[in-house]
């Protein structure tokens, strides 16, 4: 069954990340080297890992394009801006 997207109901063909883009960013673990996930697209299933050491790198096929590359997109690109004077004051 293929997932829809979160907003408007259309097929979830694009990957968001969990935590905003610029968060992961900020948050830099040392000593993470793998993290592993449980992929899923039809029949393939498959168990994968990534090197990475960032903590808020994970994302998920909950939208569609349309959705992340359009007004979601124009919505991050507003709001860093004001969460960055939250974060450092
Ligand atoms: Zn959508």
């Amino acid at each position: 069954m293929a997932r829809t997207c979160i907003f408007c109901g259309a097929k979830a063909d694009s990957y968001e990340h969990i935590f905003p883009d610029w968060i992961d960013r900020l948050i830099v673990v040392e000593g993470i080297e793998a993290e592993r996930f449980r992929f899923e697209s039809g029949e393939v299933q498959e168990n994968r890992s990534y090197m990475t050491n960032r903590a808020a790198s994970q994302r998920a096929k909950i939208v569609c394009k349309g959705c992340n590359h359009g007004w979601m997109s124009d919505l991050a690109s507003i709001r860093q801006e004001g969460e960055l004077s939250l974060v450092f004051g």
